[in-house]
């Protein structure tokens, strides 16, 4: 008999899985290996939003794999020690798994073919599983990336993508293999109290009610912060319970103008991790530096410590913060606003703010949170770095009706129509009424704080 790994990772489904297919199409049986991995844990990522997702994730994906008669084994510990163990335990030949774009998805990967190698067994890394399009496959004439996006989007679009893979009809896993407990969402501290649910079958479900009834209307609504009709797939595309392949594949059988915007949103997540893969520094340091001499806890630590609890006194840059720390997600929109007030406003280190929302977001991953965020703070790829979002123009614009603010920021919710957007309006008894801090800041002098720092 002979006998194949598949080691998951950001891949958590059985729909659209190259590697799954691959293995079961080279061995007789297949042991389906998650590894709880202890460097992860260590470098600070394994935080309550996300290793609750992942806990929901792994449980779906164990109750669809005895569907189709195996069983998903888990390991904690070491990978490398974990991943060996397993492959002499079954006597497997090779493990596939899927190609990773950060600093320590690449280094796993080197280091497990060389564990591998050393005992006589392959490894077997699949491209196009967590991304749509690989990160080498695009690149432009004189350099090893793409620095802009609409020159990327107009080449990834015209790509070939393969057709989205079915999921197995079975799966062999061999017997006697032991596995550690899966981890359970109510054993985990610290969850935001509206946390998604996660898994597979939950990000089918959005999907199919994404096609059937959003998508067509997500050109017009897509920024529409009280409507909130985005498609709410982003820990699925980071968790891999979707593939991107078949969201990008379904999207464009849909055929429509909001379709064709949110394939153009989905290229965002492939440029991202073409830049972070090129250039891995860019997870901590400046993409394009501009001697910022940002201000930092030392400095500014009240100022960060209101916008962390939605206190700065702004109404759409605290409802924000709070959906975030409510849901464990926020809203595009709202993550350009409060990612431009603590940057340009406020003048703090993007690296705060990332921090921030790494510890919060359930969909929160290294190229896109980084690399969005040195977008707003102007030290990434955004062609025009100094511009600066009014955070009271935004909010009247794209909350016109303040029912955002109003559903985040409970002490406003008496306040009428836009009203809520400028409650330091309000006098005497009226402002008396609620409790609410006055702006952290005036907006003028801040902007006049920025455009010093980056003209000086
Ligand atoms: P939709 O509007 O339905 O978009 C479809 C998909 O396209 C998303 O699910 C996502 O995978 C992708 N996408 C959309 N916008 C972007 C973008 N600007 N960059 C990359 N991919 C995009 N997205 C993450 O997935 N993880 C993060 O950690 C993350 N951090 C962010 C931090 C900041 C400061 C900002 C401004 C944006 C960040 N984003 C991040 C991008 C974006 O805000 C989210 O992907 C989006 O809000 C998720 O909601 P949705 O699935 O409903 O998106």
């Amino acid at each position: 008999m002979s006998v194949s790994v598949v080691l998951f990772t950001s891949d958590l489904r059985l729909h659209d899985h190259p590697p799954l297919q691959a293995a079961l199409a080279s061995a007789d049986e297949v042991v389906p290996l998650f590894v709880l991995d202890d460097a992860v844990a260590h470098a600070g990522f394994a935080v309550p939003n996300r290793r609750a997702f992942l806990a929901d994730c792994l449980t779906d994906l164990d109750a669809s794999l005895r569907e189709r008669g195996g069983r998903l084994i888990v390991r904690s510990g070491n990978v490398y020690a974990a991943v060996r163990e397993v492959v002499l335990e079954s006597d497997a030949d090779e493990v596939h798994m899927s190609a990773g774009v950060s600093g320590y998805a690449r280094r796993r990967e080197e280091q497990l073919r060389r564990v591998l190698e050393a005992e006589g067994r392959r490894l077997h890394a699949h491209e196009g599983v967590i991304r749509a399009v690989a990160p080498d496959t695009l690149t432009p004439a004189h350099a090893d990336h793409f620095a802009v996006f609409t020159p990327y989007w107009r080449q990834w679009d015209q790509t070939r993508q393969r057709t989205p893979l079915a999921a197995p009809r079975s799966v062999h896993v061999p017997g006697g293999l032991t596995g550690d407990p899966f981890p359970q969402r109510h054993e985990i501290v610290g969850i935001s109290p509206a946390l998604a649910a996660g898994g597979e079958s939950e990000g089918r479900r959005l999907l199919f009610s994404w096609l059937n009834t959003g998508i067509d209307s997500y050109e017009e609504g897509h920024d529409d912060l009280a409507g909130d009709a985005t498609s709410r797939l982003s820990p699925h595309l980071h968790f891999g319970t979707i593939s991107p392949v078949e969201a990008v594949h379904r999207a464009r059988a849909a055929a429509s103008a909001g379709a064709r915007a949110y394939v153009r949103q989905l290229c965002w997540r492939d440029f991202h991790h073409q830049v972070l893969a090129a250039r891995p520094h860019t997870a901590h340091l400046d993409y394009r530096p501009h001697d910022d001499h940002w201000r930092n806890e030392t400095s500014a630590g009240e100022e960060i410590e209101a916008w962390k609890r939605g206190l700065t006194g702004y109404p759409v840059v605290d409802a924000g913060m709070r959906q975030l720390s409510q849901e464990g997600w926020m809203h595009n929109r709202a993550r350009l606003v409060t990612a431009s007030f603590l940057t340009k406003t406020l003048y703090v280190d993007w690296r705060i703010g990332a921090r921030h929302f790494l510890d919060l977001l359930v969909d929160g991953d290294i190229a896109n949170n980084q690399l969005n965020w040195q977008w707003m703070a102007g030290t990434g790829t955004d062609t025009r770095p100094n511009r600066v979002l009014n955070p009271l123009l935004q909010g009247m614009r794209y909350d016109p009706d303040g029912q955002y603010v109003r559903r985040w920021v409970p002490e406003l919710a008496d306040l009428p129509g836009a009203a809520v957007h400028e409650p330091w309006k309000l006098q005497g008894l009226e402002r008396a009424r609620f409790e609410y801090p006055d702006p952290l800041v005036d907006l003028a002098d801040a902007r006049a704080r920025f455009q010093q720092a980056r003209t000086s």
